[in-house]
């Protein structure tokens, strides 16, 4: 078991700063562009993947090599400092990544999560498609069905997904579906769509409020069909599970639900994206408030601001140790309490929070596009939403901490 330390590595602070000055030097400088384009930043993630930032090698090293849990929220914390819209598109394919690694077997992330990313030279998305429009939070009514064609050994899959990070336009999406729906979550399973399988396009495209730079579309699944291989666990596995599942309708654990398993394992990551968005605000404000001067003084020097300052920075540390605590243990140990929602739940609501006391610093400036800090509230916002809503991780706070079934 690794050692919990506070003191980074030598390996940690050369990922930081490497992380960091890709941030600064190629992020930092086409956000406002991207973000005011709504679209897909494709020449900076080719640029990403030149650079070894976009990778099947470095989700490897992030996900598997590291015994302390750390390299993935000291690279999200510093990739969503430079921009939150870009960021994302740079790891969204990490969460159809993430979704294989948690369900697939050893062979199947072999052949399926280098394909999420392609090469520098020919560069591919992943996309992770659980949300439907009737079920976002309520992940155990989806709709969508996958239906077993033993004479051919193919499934089929029909159903619509909302919301997807890089829907339609990733290479390989990873869809969760109820194979039996009167099993709720415990009658789901997660398949693989290679790319180019027909049945399977993109619906409308989101307008959104901020993350504006990365794509959100409706996944659109008319009579999918893809091969056995395609089912991630493998058939024997899933019908183990239903199995125990129907057994034991009422309340007994029947193994994780595919979705869950995934989202435990992102959230303290999407929990250090909050944490870099935050940072960025903060650090601004605080040189904005050094400069700015009104009534014969920089306003830093009024206790109002420099205690907003001292709270914001106060707030801002908190929700990294609590990611830094969230990371390490689900690397070494196990949560108890819902470490890793406890870190999303602070940290969105941090960034949340710092981001619209940043714009207060700046004032009427704060409030035009002409400063960053009106594009990192409204990035901030997300964190709230995606990935388990504010109300979500409370839900799975309160029932772990409570032992009972909170509704
Ligand atoms: C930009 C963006 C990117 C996204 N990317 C992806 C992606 O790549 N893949 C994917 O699968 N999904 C993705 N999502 C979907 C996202 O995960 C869902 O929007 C989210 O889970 C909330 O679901 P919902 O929108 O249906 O809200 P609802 O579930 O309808 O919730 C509405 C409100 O009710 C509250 N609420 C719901 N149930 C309860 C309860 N039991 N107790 C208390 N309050 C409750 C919620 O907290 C929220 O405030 C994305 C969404 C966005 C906006």
């Amino acid at each position: 078991m690794a050692e919990f330390s506070l003191a980074l590595n030598d390996d940690q602070v050369q990922l930081k700063d490497w992380v960091h000055d890709f941030a600064a030097n190629v992020v930092r400088p086409a956000a406002e562009e991207w973000d005011e384009r709504e679209e897909f930043p494709w020449p900076i993630v080719q640029e990403a993947a030149k650079n070894g930032l976009y990778g099947f090698e470095f989700m490897a090293q992030a996900m598997l090599g590291d015994p302390t849990g750390l390299t993935m929220p000291i690279a999200m914390e510093e990739l969503f400092w430079g921009d939150a819209g870009i960021g994302l598109s740079i790891f969204g394919s990490g969460l159809a990544a993430a979704g294989i690694a948690g369900n697939g077997t050893p062979e199947q992330l072999g052949e399926w999560v280098p394909q999420c990313y392609g090469t520098p030279d020919d560069v591919k998305l992943g996309a992770f498609c659980v949300s439907e429009p009737d079920a976002g939070s309520d992940v155990s009514s989806l709709r969508t069905r996958a239906v077993y064609d033993q004479a051919k050994d193919e499934w089929v899959l029909n159903g619509t997904k909302a919301w997807i990070t890089n829907g339609g336009i990733a290479n390989i999406h990873v869809v969760v579906a109820a194979v039996d729906p009167e099993l709720k979550g415990r009658g789901q399973a997660s398949f693989v769509i290679p790319p180019n399988t027909p049945g399977l396009s993109m619906g409308q495209k989101y307008k959104k409020h901020g993350i504006r730079a990365s794509h959100t579309s409706e996944v659109v699944l008319d009579d999918v069909r893809i091969p056995g291989s395609c089912l991630l666990g493998g058939k024997d596995k899933l019908d183990e599970k239903l199995a125990r599942a129907r057994e034991a309708q009422k309340g007994v654990s029947s193994g994780k639900q595919p979705a869950m398993a995934t989202f435990e394992a992102t959230r303290p990551a999407v929990a250090a994206m909050a944490v870099g968005i935050a940072r960025a605000a903060w650090e601004y404000s605080l040189d904005y408030a050094k400069e700015r001067r009104a009534f014969g003084k920089a306003i830093i020097e009024n206790q109002a601001i420099a205690f907003m300052l001292a709270d914001m920075k106060t707030e801002l540390d908190a929700s990294r140790l609590l990611v830094w605590r969230a990371a390490w243990l689900a690397r070494n140990g196990k949560f108890e309490a819902a470490e890793g929602s406890q870190s999303k739940l602070k940290a969105a609501r941090t960034a949340v929070w710092i981001t619209e006391r940043a714009i207060q610093i700046l004032g009427g400036y704060g409030y035009t596009r002409e400063y960053p800090v009106e594009r990192w509230h409204r990035d901030a916002k997300i964190m709230d939403i995606f990935e388990g809503t504010e109300q979500i991780q409370q839900l799975v706070i309160a029932r772990a901490i409570s032992g009972l079934r909170i509704e």
